[in-house]
């Protein structure tokens, strides 16, 4: 076509005045920032709430930008109507908030934008995207396509038949060449249509870009015209990425590996534009193991890939990320050793420290970690995170944890801090075993076979009979040696250890035998801890139904 033509068809299919590209550039200047500092996005579809792969694509993008004093936003990819759900926005953002992602701008909540980029919601920006498609309509690089989905599937079928490269491109992109008289002749008819990239590239033409994550990649030129406007004048995710990142001075795309393959045509769309492209970081997905083989972690087979399975467990936000992070740096776990307490964000995040392939997500190794992050938490933060937690998820136990909340505050504070913390709650769902017999008397008591029901009721009769509770943690440890002769037990393990047929067995019994009293447990934290927290009249309660259920 002529210019005189472009500029008729131009007009003729975008109608309205729009901007000029030079006023978009204006409105939406570079940003001013530091050397150095990135620019990211999450930018996700309405669809509801996240799955681990977004959540760990979000991080990494906010990490990006906030260790080096950039800017993270919420762009909200909402072209597809077919695939967006009611509340699918607000779903999103529930999950970044639980995480505590620091969002700079964009969508900042449900009809709540920041910052001058916007709108952040594509649907809101169809004018911008019109801009540039007249533009490229102007300069004969787009052109309406008026192919129906059955003429699309007949051509595929043809070029498989031929074992020819499928797609609407070069010889087979029927409406190409229409004349602009043909075009008026079928928008007359009022047939719809969409806007196709009319590709200069060649078959034998390459492109190349260097990948943060994966490297320097080679690929194939696009010569396919794919659809920039769909009929209904909204975009697809190709043009709409390239223009708002474009637009929003984005410096860094992190987005998932299944993008790879449409790199060529986002690089195209930014040449022919004239803008610069942005650096691609593209993850690979999360990984499981399955049979002893590893594939995708799965949104409909695993549990764990749903962001909701640590709402519901009670994972704190803070252990999906610190796990999150040994995914993805592998340095991240030593730079914890030796920095046991600092926080996650000053860890020195680098995108060039990601493995290409997928990270496999092992939830032992998620639970240890979980269990580390938990036991560097305070007593207080511990007691207030599992009572919230209780609040939504178990009624029964809120309510126990409530009835006095310096006692409960006094359950976790039991051997936290100090250099060896215990390790006991990988989650806030633990703690309801955790925490049983501290609210409940234990009623059933299950001996070590050395200890018999006779020997152990004479144990409790006689601690008992000369328990005293206001003693310190010496003096306790002490009230149980001294009471060991008379009971043919010795007090000291090491006398038991060279004559142990001299003994029924040493302190460490005689222990076993109170905590079971106290606990129904054999193993607990520091029963000393545990027993002044029952206070007094418990202890001795417990120990008077420990006997009377030993001498049944
Ligand atoms: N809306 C796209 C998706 O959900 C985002 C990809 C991107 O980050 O560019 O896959």
């Amino acid at each position: 076509m002529s210019q005189e033509e472009l500029l008729q068809l131009t007009n003729l299919l975008f109608p309205k005045a729009l901007p000029t590209p030079q006023q978009l550039e204006e409105q939406y200047p570079p940003r001013n920032l530091p050397e150095g500092a990135r620019v990211t996005r999450y930018a996700p579809s309405p669809t509801g709430h996240m799955h681990l792969g977004n959540l760990f694509s979000a991080f990494i993008s906010e990490r990006v930008a906030h260790t080096t004093g950039g800017v993270f936003f919420v762009r909200i990819e909402d072209t597809d109507k077919k695939r967006e759900i009611e509340d699918g926005v607000s779903a999103i953002l529930q999950d970044l908030a639980s995480f505590g992602f620091q969002v700079d701008e964009g969508v900042t909540g449900v009809g709540e934008e920041t910052g001058i980029y916007g709108p952040f919601h594509q649907r809101q920006r169809e004018e911008i995207y019109h801009v540039y498609a007249r533009e490229l309509t102007l300069q004969g690089l787009a052109y309406p396509c008026f192919c129906t989905a059955d003429e699309l599937s007949a051509l595929r079928e043809r070029q498989e038949a031929q074992k020819l490269t499928p797609g609407y491109y070069g010889e087979f992109a029927a409406c190409r060449n229409l004349t602009l008289d043909e075009i008026k002749a079928k928008l007359d008819a009022g047939l719809p249509y969409v806007l196709r990239l009319r590709s200069p590239g060649k078959e034998e033409g390459k492109v190349f870009f260097d990948d943060m994550i994966k490297g320097k990649i080679e690929m194939p030129e696009n010569t396919q015209d794919v659809v920039l406007l769909k009929s209904d004048g909204i975009p697809t995710y190709h043009f709409a990425h390239v223009v708002d990142d474009h637009l929003m001075r984005t410096t860094h795309v992190v987005r998932g590996d299944e993008w790879i393959a449409s790199a060529p045509i986002h690089l195209q769309l930014f040449k022919l534009l004239g803008f610069k492209p942005p650096k691609y970081a593209h993850i690979a997905p999360l990984m499981k193991e399955d049979n002893g083989g590893k594939r995708k972690l799965s949104k409909r087979k695993d549990l764990e890939a749903a962001v909701s399975y640590y709402f519901e467990q009670g994972y704190p936000a803070g252990s999906v990320k610190e796990y999150l992070l040994t995914l993805a740096n592998s340095n991240f776990e030593e730079w914890r050793k030796v920095n046991g307490d600092a926080p996650q964000d000053s860890f020195a995040f680098n995108l060039k420290k990601m493995s290409s392939s997928g990270a496999l997500v092992d939830l032992v190794k998620f639970n240890d970690v979980s269990k580390n992050v938990i036991s560097r938490l305070s007593a207080e933060a511990v007691a207030k995170a599992v009572t919230d937690w209780a609040g939504e998820y178990d009624k029964d136990f809120h309510q126990k944890l409530t009835r006095d909340e310096e006692f409960t505050k006094g359950i976790f504070a039991i051997d936290r801090g100090g250099n060896k913390p215990r390790k006991d709650l990988a989650c806030w769902r633990d703690a309801v075993d955790y925490t049983a017999y501290f609210f409940d008397a234990p009623t059933e008591y299950d001996l070590p076979e050395n200890i018999s029901a006779a020997d152990a009721a004479a144990i409790l009769e006689r601690y008992v009979a000369d328990y005293d509770h206001d003693v310190d943690k010496d003096g306790w440890f002490n009230g149980l040696k001294a009471i060991c002769p008379d009971l043919g037990y010795s007090p000291d393990v090491k006398a038991y250890k060279k004559d142990p047929d001299a003994f029924k067995g040493h302190v460490g019994d005689v222990s076993t035998v109170v905590r079971l009293a106290i606990t129904g447990r054999r193993n607990t934290p520091d029963l000393y801890a545990i027993m002044q927290l029952l206070g007094k009249d418990e202890c001795v309660k417990r120990i008077q139904n420990a006997m009377a259920f030993f001498r049944q």
